[in-house]
C-alpha cells in the first residue's frame, strides 16, 4: 500500500470529548470514526487491526480443534425467554412488521445451544467447540473511552460441549493457554484472574486483563502465592473472634447534618473504621441490611452469593424509609425488624458507631452480638490492597487497575439444564450437555494495546497487530534515485511478505515522520541522502530517537528477519 492511495484522516487536535488515550489516537490517527455513543465505522487502517487481532485469535483457537461458525446477531425472543434472560438490561429490544420480538446479539449461549440440542445426541459426538468473530450489541449504561466500552463491538466467541467434567476441564484449560498465547502475540501484558460469574452463571471462571493505570477494574494479586483476582471476587481470610473485655454501655447521642461516614467520623472525633455503615438491600423483593466497616466497601455479587439469591440490589430510598423509620443515611442494626448479614471483619471489635434510625443521630458503643443480633456472618466487603491473602495465608493482596480484554467460564449445565440439550452417555442414560464459554474482546484489545502503549507522539503498537509492519519514507520525492530505490525496497519487502507502506506523499519529511508516528507504524525505513552512498536509515518506533544504518544491499532481507524476529519474540516473551 501506498500513503499516496491511502485514506487515514489524521486529526492534528485532540477530540475534545474523548477522554481516553486510546480513544483520542483512535480518532486522531483515522482509524475509525464515531457515528453515535458508543458506535464506531472502522477506516482501513482500524480495519487491518481488528483483522490482524481476529486472525491471531482465529489461529490460537484454531490450533486446538475449534470450528468457526457465524451466527446471526438477531435473536428471537423466545430463545432468550428459554434461559431466563429476556429481560437483561443492556437487551437492544425490536420488533418485525408482524409484532414478532427480537433481541440484537448480546452474546450467544441461546443460539449456539439450539443448534447443538437435537444434533448433537451421544457421547460420541463430543468434544465439540464453536466459535465465531462476530459483532455484538449491547445497549451500555455507560458507553465509555471509544472502543474500550461500546454499545456495538466486536466479541471472539467460543462454546465447549462435553460429556464430562475431565473434557469439559481439558477444554477450559486450552482455552486458558490459547488466550495467553494470543495476549503475548498482541504484545500485552496481561493477568489472568479469578472473577465473578456475573449473568452468565456457572461455576470456575477468568478474566484476563491487560495492565494499565486507565483500566476500569481493579485486580489484587497475592505477593507471595499465585492468586490473583478481580477485587470484586477476591477472597478474604476467615476471622476469629476477638473477646472484648471493655464493651462499653451503647448510648444513642446527637449528630446534627452528620451522615455520611467522613461526616459523622469527623463530628465524633472517630475513625472511619470504628462506624459501620447499614446499608439497606433486597434480594428478588425482600429486604435486609448489610454491614460493613466504615472505610469498606459492600460487595454485592458476595453477598448474593452468601444469600443465594439471585436479585440482590441497593434498595430503593422509600424501602430505606419504611424499614427504618428515619431519613435515608441513618440506617443502624440495633431494633431492625430484618435480616442483618454482618461483614466477618466486624467480629474483630467492639463499641462501633452506627446510625440511630433518626434523623440527625446515631449510636455509639455498639457490639455486634451483644447489642444487635446477627442473622449470619459472611465475606461481604471488597477485598483491598493489603488484605491477607486468603489462599496461602503468608501474604498480603497488592493491587493494579487492569482492562478486561476476556473472560472464560465452565457453564456446567447453566444453560443445557433450561433449554433440554441432552445427549446419552456412555451408559446409555440422558444428560444435560456440559457447556463452557468463552469472550475475547477483539475491539477492546485494540483499545486496551494502546492504552498500554503509546506516547506524547501517538501509538506504539507491537509489530503482530500494527497497521502495517514496516514503512518505507521517501524523504524527497523529487529526487529520482530516492524514488526509485524506494518503489524496489517496498517490492522486494512485499515479495518477502512484509506488510509495508510506502510514504510517497509530497509532503515535507516532517509531516512524514509525524504520521508514521501518530499510526504507530513499529519500524521506519528512510530512504533519504545516503542512498548515494549505499545507506538506508532505520529506526523503531518503541524506541524514538535511535537511528541505525542499513546497507541498502541487503536491507531487504535483513528488515524482512527483523520483523520476524519481532514476532516471535512476542510470543516468547513471558
Ligand atoms: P464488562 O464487565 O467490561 O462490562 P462483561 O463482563 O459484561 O464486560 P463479557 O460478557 O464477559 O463482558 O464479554 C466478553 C468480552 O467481551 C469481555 O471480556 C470484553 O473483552 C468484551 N466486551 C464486553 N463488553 C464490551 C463492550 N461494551 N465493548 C467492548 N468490548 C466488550
Ligand atoms: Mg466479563
Amino acid at each position: 500500500m501506498r500513503t499516496s492511495q491511502l485514506f487515514f484522516p489524521t486529526l492534528r487536535e485532540v477530540p475534545k470529548d474523548a477522554e481516553l488515550v486510546s480513544h483520542q489516537l483512535l480518532l486522531r490517527g483515522g482509524f475509525v470514526r464515531g457515528v453515535a455513543a458508543g458506535v464506531y465505522s472502522y477506516l482501513p487502517l482500524g480495519w487491518k487491526v481488528h483483522e490482524k487481532i481476529s486472525q491471531i485469535v482465529r489461529e490460537e483457537i484454531n490450533s486446538f480443534g475449534g470450528l468457526e461458525i457465524h451466527m446471526p446477531v438477531l435473536i428471537p425472543k423466545e430463545l432468550l425467554d428459554e434461559s431466563g434472560r429476556s429481560s437483561v438490561p443492556v437487551l437492544f429490544a425490536l420488533k418485525d412488521k408482524n409484532q414478532r420480538e427480537f433481541f440484537l446479539g448480546f452474546t450467544h449461549e441461546e443460539v449456539v445451544t439450539d443448534i447443538v440440542r437435537g444434533t448433537v445426541s451421544s457421547w460420541k459426538q463430543m468434544p465439540l467447540y464453536l466459535y465465531q468473530i462476530q459483532t455484538k450489541e449491547r445497549d451500555e449504561p455507560r458507553p465509555r473511552g471509544g472502543l474500550v466500552r461500546g454499545r456495538e463491538f466486536t466479541m471472539f466467541d467460543g462454546y465447549s460441549f462435553d460429556g464430562n467434567e475431565v473434557d469439559l476441564d481439558t477444554i477450559y484449560r486450552a482455552n486458558y493457554e490459547a488466550y495467553g498465547r494470543v495476549f503475548r502475540r498482541c504484545g500485552l501484558d496481561y493477568l489472568a484472574v479469578e472473577a465473578d460469574p456475573g449473568a452468565i452463571g456457572g461455576s470456575e471462571n477468568h478474566e484476563f486483563m491487560v495492565l494499565t493505570p486507565s483500566g476500569e477494574d481493579t485486580v489484587l494479586r497475592c505477593d507471595s502465592c499465585s492468586y490473583a483476582a478481580n477485587a470484586e471476587r477476591a477472597e478474604l481470610l476467615e476471622i476469629v473472634p476477638a473477646t472484648f473485655a471493655d464493651k462499653k454501655p451503647s448510648a444513642v447521642v446527637d449528630t446534627p447534618d452528620a451522615h455520611t461516614v467522613e461526616q459523622v467520623a469527623q463530628f465524633l472525633g472517630v475513625e472511619a473504621d470504628q462506624i459501620i455503615k447499614t446499608i439497606i438491600c433486597s434480594a428478588d423483593g425482600k429486604p435486609f441490611a448489610a454491614l460493613v466497616r466504615g472505610d469498606r466497601e459492600l460487595n454485592l455479587p458476595k453477598l448474593a452469593r452468601l444469600l443465594g439469591a439471585k436479585n440482590t440490589v441497593l434498595a430503593e430510598a422509600e424501602v430505606v424509609r419504611e424499614v427504618t423509620n428515619a431519613p435515608v443515611g441513618y440506617a443502624g442494626p440495633v431494633g431492625l425488624e430484618i435480616p442483618v448479614y454482618v461483614d466477618n471483619e466486624l467480629k474483630q471489635e467492639a463499641n462501633y458507631v452506627v446510625g440511630a434510625n433518626k434523623a440527625d443521630a446515631h449510636c455509639i458503643n455498639v457490639t455486634p452480638l451483644q447489642d444487635f443480633s446477627v442473622t449470619a456472618w459472611g465475606d461481604i466487603r471488597t477485598a483491598v490492597s493489603g488484605d491477607r491473602c486468603a489462599r496461602c495465608e503468608d501474604g498480603h493482596l497488592t493491587d493494579a487497575r487492569g482492562i478486561e480484554v476476556g473472560h472464560i467460564f465452565k457453564l456446567g449445565t447453566r444453560y443445557s439444564k433450561d433449554m433440554s440439550a441432552l445427549f446419552q452417555n456412555e451408559q446409555g442414560e440422558k444428560q444435560p450437555i456440559l457447556m463452557g464459554c468463552y469472550g475475547l474482546g477483539v475491539s477492546r484489545t485494540m483499545a486496551a494495546a494502546i492504552e498500554a502503549k503509546h506516547d506524547e507522539a501517538g501509538i506504539v503498537w507491537p509489530i503482530s497487530i500494527a497497521p502495517f509492519e514496516v514503512c518505507v519514507i521517501i524523504a524527497n520525492t523529487r529526487d529520482e534515485v530516492q524514488k526509485q530505490t524506494a518503489l524496489n525496497l517496498y517490492g522486494e519487502l512485499r515479495n518477502r511478505g512484509v506488510d509495508v507502506l510506502l510514504d510517497d506523499r509530497e509532503d515535507r519529511i516532517g509531516v512524514k515522520f509525524k504520521d508514521m508516528d501518530l499510526i504507530g507504524i513499529p519500524i521506519q525505513i528512510v530512504v533519504g541522502k545516503g542512498v548515494s552512498e549505499g545507506v538506508l536509515e532505520l529506526s523503531l518506533r518503541s524506541k524514538k530517537g535511535e537511528r541505525h544504518n542499513l546497507p541498502l544491499e541487503s536491507a531487504g532481507a535483513a528488515i524482512a528477519d527483523l520483523v520476524n524476529a519481532e514476532k516471535a519474540r512476542l510470543l516468547l516473551e513471558e
